[in-house]
This record gives structure tokens, C-alpha cells and sequence, in this order.
């Protein structure tokens, strides 16, 4: 399906409501049925239609079927943030006695599911370093029946080879779920290659804006009815109308945004990797990542995020380069217009710094929609600062 077609048509049906070019924001709580026998299909039946919006709602259902759509997949499931989608997504796929295979240091809200939540249902997990094959080979059990990837990671931006591990579980009758925040659909679609759910989070790219949250669900009809039938209904997180409204509106320009922020983050990894300072670059698309073939192949771009290292001899250095930032502001999250930073090290204190230990020295920077030599300059005078102490 054409690109243009599905941001701007798939789902609108404007005819409905008054030739409006933005749709409607079907703020209810519930819907009118004319028959008990329709009453009746949709009690036995809520995926079927209509009848309370902490099911489905039409506002939704337009980004719904423009987000399968971009994922080339049958049907798609919205929830009020990333976090509840992964949540959603794992627990509609296990039982008590099951065993999951991640890839190691996933999402924090996802590693907590697994470590906090699951084993006091009896469900284990066991982490591996998903850049090699053989680690998940090894790792599936008799009991496995979930394997959770997140390629690239959103922080050193590890990959997994996304068919591989498709091929594997297939074979062994294992679902998998990946979390596809970093490329979007637009830059990877694991469906094509064989991955039962792709999760996002929409609060990243899919908004654009910094101003709501939204995790996305793909993948065949039968498994998002599973996923609705199992927990959707009673956790009651489906995504609001407006905030699905704000979603539709972000998709519009999705693209757009994407192809500036490629371009501004080229930009500024060309600044990077010839400043002293800097002694190094941590992103898929850059000739030095160690996966930079597996990331030619199954992705089709890269933007925004990147980490890199700082040569700094204290955490006081990498806190005065944060702080003497004059533009680029320190706050998690990404994939909005405004550029921001990350430092590893803000959860150690002065005397837990480690010189020798390159993660201490990491920062994560999100490259926004600015002018790139706004952003460079700005980091250049904060670098030189830091520099000095
Ligand atoms: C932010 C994020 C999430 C969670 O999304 P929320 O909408 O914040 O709940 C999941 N995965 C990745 C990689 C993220 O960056």
C-alpha cells in the first residue's frame, strides 16, 4: 500500500463526518444499540463492534488500520502508553510454568515485567546476548513459549538478525515479540521477516511531539482478538480519543520528520567523530558499528538516537558538559522535535565513577528537528567546557 495513501486516506471515511479534512474526536464512553440481538453479538463478541469505548472506539479504529497498515500486518491494538503494549503483549502469551528467552538489558519496563512481575506467576526468564543465534538456540527450553527481542536497543543499539530468529522459533512453535521503538515501520518491518508482534512505543516518533504517550501492537487479527480477549479489556488501557487523534496527527508528517532528523543526526556524527574530545560514536548506520552489515540488511534507516563516549577523567566532566548545554536539554524520552541528553553515569555518585569503564563515560543524545549548526555549536562550547575542568 502507498505511503501517501495510508497517512493521508486508509481508515478516513470523511464522507461520515461532514468532509472534515482532520477526523473527529468520538469522545464517549458507550455506544447505542438498536437490537438486543445486536446487544447479544456484542456481549458474546467485543471485537465485533461498538459498544464501550474501553474496547474499541472509531477514533482508534482510524489509527488502528493505518499503523497495521505501515506494519504490513493484518490488525494493530493501541494502548495508552509503550510500557502497557509490552505488558499486553507478553502476559496474553504465557501461562504459569512457561519460560521466556529475552535479549539481555531490554527496556527497563520490560525487564521489570520479567524479573519483578512473571515469576510470581511462574513464569522465568533467561537473558541472552541476542547478537549471536546460537545463544537463543541454547537458551529455548522444553517450556519456552516467548522470545522478546528489542533491535536495535535504544541505548548501545545492539541487533539481532531479525529472520534468524524468526526461522527458530517458528520451528519450535515459540512467538516472538520485538520492540521496533527505534526504526519505526517506516526504517524496519519485522513482519515481513517473520516476527509474530511488533510492539513500538508511539510516544517516541509516532507522536513527534513530546506531548502524549501510546504504545502500538501489530500482527494477524487472530492474535491481536487474543491479546483483547485475554487482558486488554481488564487492565482498561486502551489509548484515549484524543490522545489517538494527537497519534494521527503525528503520523502525518512522519516521514517528513524522519527524513530531517536522518539528516541532522548525519550532521552531527560527522561533528562528533573528528572532535578530540569525543572518543566514541555508537550508532547502527556508522561505518564503525560492530553490526553496521546486519544493519544495512534488514534496516532501511536509522536517525535520531546515537551514544557516544566522552574522554573524561571524572563525572564532574560529563556533568558539565550536560550542564552547560544551552539548547539541548537533559530529559528521558526522545523521538519529539526537541533534541535532548542522556548521561549513563546520572545514577552513579562522584566516587562510583570508573575511569576504566566506558559506559561511565556514555552519554545518549536524541537529535531533534533543529537547525543542525544550532545543535552543533551547542555541543561544541559545552565539550570545550567540560574539557577545561
Ligand atoms: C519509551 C520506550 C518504551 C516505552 O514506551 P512508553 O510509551 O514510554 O511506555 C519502550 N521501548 C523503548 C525502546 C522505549 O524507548
Amino acid at each position: 500500500m502507498d505511503l501517501s495513501f495510508i497517512l493521508n486516506e486508509l481508515g478516513e471515511d470523511r464522507e461520515h463526518y461532514f468532509n472534515a479534512i482532520a477526523p473527529p474526536i468520538i469522545q464517549t464512553s458507550n455506544f447505542r444499540v438498536n437490537t438486543v440481538d445486536q446487544l447479544k453479538s456484542l456481549f458474546e463478541d467485543e471485537y465485533s463492534g461498538y459498544l464501550y469505548s474501553r474496547g474499541l472506539n472509531p477514533t482508534v479504529d482510524i489509527l488502528r488500520k493505518k499503523l497495521a497498515a505501515l506494519d504490513g500486518a493484518e490488525d494493530c491494538l493501541v494502548c495508552n502508553s509503550g510500557a502497557s503494549a509490552i505488558f499486553l503483549a507478553v502476559l496474553a502469551n504465557v501461562k504459569s510454568g512457561d519460560h521466556i528467552v529475552s535479549v539481555e538489558r531490554p527496556y527497563t519496563w520490560a525487564q521489570r515485567m520479567f524479573d519483578v512481575i512473571l515469576p510470581r506467576f511462574g513464569v522465568s526468564t533467561t537473558y541472552v546476548d541476542g547478537r549471536d543465534i546460537a545463544n537463543f538456540e541454547m537458551a529455548i527450553k522444553p517450556n519456552t513459549s516467548l522470545i522478546y527481542l528489542e533491535s536495535p536497543n535504544s541505548w548501545d543499539f545492539r541487533l539481532q538478525d531479525l529472520a534468524a530468529v524468526a526461522g527458530l522459533a517458528r520451528s519450535k512453535n515459540i512467538t516472538t515479540i520485538i520492540d521496533n521503538s527505534y526504526c519505526t515501520p517506516l526504517y524496519q518491518m519485522p513482519i515481513a521477516l517473520g516476527i509474530d508482534i511488533a510492539m513500538q512505543t508511539a510516544t517516541k516518533y509516532i507522536s513527534g511531539h513530546s506531548d502524549t504517550l501510546g504504545g502500538i501492537l501489530t500482527g494477524t487479527t487472530k492474535m491481536m482478538k487474543k491479546i483483547f480477549d485475554s487482558e486488554y479489556l481488564n487492565t482498561g488501557c486502551g489509548i484515549q480519543p484524543f490522545n489517538a487523534w494527537l497519534l494521527i496527527r503525528g503520523l502525518r508528517t512522519l516521514p517528513a520528520r524522519l527524513a530531517r532528523i536522518s539528516e541532522n543526526t548525519s550532521r552531527v556524527v560527522q561533528f562528533l567523530q573528528q572532535h578530540p574530545v569525543v572518543e566514541r560514536i555508537i550508532f547502527p548506520l556508522h561505518h564503525s558499528f560492530p553490526q553496521y552489515e546486519l544493519a544495512k540488511k534488514q534496516m532501511k534507516g536509522a536517525c535520531g538516537l546515537l551514544s557516544f563516549h566522552i574522554k573524561a577523567n571524572s563525572r564532574r566532566q560529563v556533568v558539565k558538559f550536560c550542564e552547560s548545554l544551552k539548547h539541548i536539554m537533559m530529559a528521558v524520552s526522545w523521538g519529539g522535535h526537541e533534541s535532548l541528553i542522556l548521561p549513563q553515569c546520572a545514577g552513579l555518585s562522584d566516587q562510583e565513577f570508573d575511569q576504566e569503564n566506558p559506559d561511565h563515560r556514555m552519554l545518549r543524545l536524541y537529535v531533534g528537528l533543529e537547525e543542525p549548526e544550532y545543535l552543533i555549536s551547542d555541543i561544541e562550547q559545552a565539550l570545550s567546557k567540560s574539557a577545561l575542568i
